[in-house]
């Protein structure tokens, strides 16, 4: 564990004078439109007396114009400008190696650096020297709620995942009745009831749909019955939470279980949206091609899990197929879809995070030593990879993380 000794030497020794300067990476060519500061957040940090630095045009995917950036105090800039003298450097997602080259040693990286998928590219922030923190590793505990950015991603994403659902379906979802008869709800099978999945199910009750939904931890069944929707009983013997409230992998032999017990939900469903995923790992097969072969043609299946592998077997990262009559949609950008509010929730847990983990006066990380969440998100920090189960996937690439 590093101390504040250390946490001061590798960024130099010394304290720097005046205030952070952040700067937010955009890449010109990601099809993500997310950003990680927003108008709002920028504000939040000048008036924290913090610099600003923004990529000229970089906000347009979200809806937000270099004005408004300028109005409340942002500096725009060229992108070669953008790390120069820069102390924090905010990204949506990880940045390319050639982009990870650029970053001058003893700059904090924050963002979703996929730490389990890509452990070769935290091994290489490491060995240049960045400091990182990692938002997959923040706490899932009350007092971090306010940097949870999985959680505010995974809310957008499965209210995005059932939207493009019903855009695709070939019928209505909520009941209709009609002099020329009455029309019925459309059947939705939501799989893994996280942040993701609960929103998911929120968004199709609300929609008027009948919502049917399963997880394996038995405490997410009062949670999806408070929604409107029914708990889907499925019996697979013991199963389990970590301490960290995240599920436990299965067994082979529980999800050949699991399988076989959905296998009717999901022939009788007009749509699935599936969200289950196991930290650090990849996620589970839960439906499988015969089970999408058994639905009725002009369903939907949208695989929320797509960014960790999948859940369904067909499914297909970025790519929207048809599978045996069935739209099949594996987009693991879902919270694009809604890039403005999504990055106004991320560029909001970047501010509660730095304004916590960064000390103004010194710009220096403050001692991860006495904060739990500090020490949690550190990743990399003093040419080492901090995170143990990351150092172990480095050290044997063919364990597998999250992917
Ligand atoms: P996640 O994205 O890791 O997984 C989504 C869901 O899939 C989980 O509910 C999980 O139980 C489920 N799942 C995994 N394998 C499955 C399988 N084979 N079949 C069916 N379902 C399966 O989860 P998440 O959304 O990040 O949430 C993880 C936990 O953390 C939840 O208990 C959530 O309530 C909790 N949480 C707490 C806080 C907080 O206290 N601040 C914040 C966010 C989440």
């Amino acid at each position: 564990m590093a101390d504040q000794e250390s946490v001061a030497e590798t960024q130099g020794g010394v304290p720097k004078h005046g205030m952070p300067v952040i700067a937010a990476i955009v890449p010109k060519d990601s099809t993500d439109r997310r950003v990680p500061v927003t108008p709002e957040s920028a504000r939040a940090f000048v008036l924290a007396g913090w610099t600003v630095r923004v990529p000229r045009g970089s906000g347009l995917g979200c809806g937000h114009a270099d004005d408004e950036y300028e109005a409340v105090g942002a500096l725009l800039c060229d992108e070669a400008e953008l790390l120069a003298g820069a102390d924090v450097a905010l990204c949506v997602n990880m940045p390319s190696d050639s982009f990870v080259d650029s970053i001058p040693p003893g700059v904090i990286v924050a963002g979703f650096l996929d730490p389990f998928a890509r452990p070769d590219r935290i091994a290489k922030l490491a060995d240049r020297g960045v400091t990182s923190l990692a938002l997959e590793l923040v706490p899932r505990t009350t007092i971090a709620q306010s940097m949870d950015g999985l959680s505010s991603q995974a809310s957008l994403a499965g209210y995005a995942a059932v939207v493009l659902a019903a855009s695709r379906l070939t019928k209505a979802l909520p009941m209709m009745s009609t002099p020329a008869g009455t029309i019925k709800p459309a059947r939705v099978l939501v799989v893994g009831t996280g942040v993701a999945g609960l929103q998911a199910i929120a968004t199709a009750v609300r929609l008027g749909a009948r919502v049917m939904a399963y997880d394996v931890r038995p405490t997410a069944k009062e949670q999806v019955e408070s929604l409107g929707a029914k708990f889907a009983k499925i019996d697979l013997g013991e199963t389990g939470e970590t301490s960290g409230g995240y599920a436990k992998e299965l067994t082979e032999a529980q999800l050949d279980m699991q399988r076989e017990q959905l296998t009717k939900l999901c022939a009788e469903s007009d749509v699935i949206v599936t969200t289950a995923q196991i930290f650090g790992r990849p996620a589970p097969v839960i439906v499988t091609a015969d089970m999408v072969r058994a639905m009725k043609p002009g369903s939907v299946v949208v695989d929320a899990a797509i960014s960790t592998g999948g859940n369904v077997e067909v499914a297909k990262p970025g790519e929207e197929i048809e599978f045996a009559g069935v739209t099949v949609i594996g987009d693991p950008l879902l919270p694009s879809r809604v890039a403005r509010d999504a990055s106004q929730v991320l560029a909001s847990n970047f501010v509660s995070l730095l304004m916590r983990v960064i000390d103004s006066d010194t710009k220096q990380l403050r001692d991860p030593a006495n904060d739990e969440i500090l020490s949690g998100v550190l990743l990399t920090h003093g040419g080492v990879v901090r995170d143990e189960r990351v150092v172990k996937l480095i050290e044997s690439p063919s364990v597998g993380g999250a992917r």
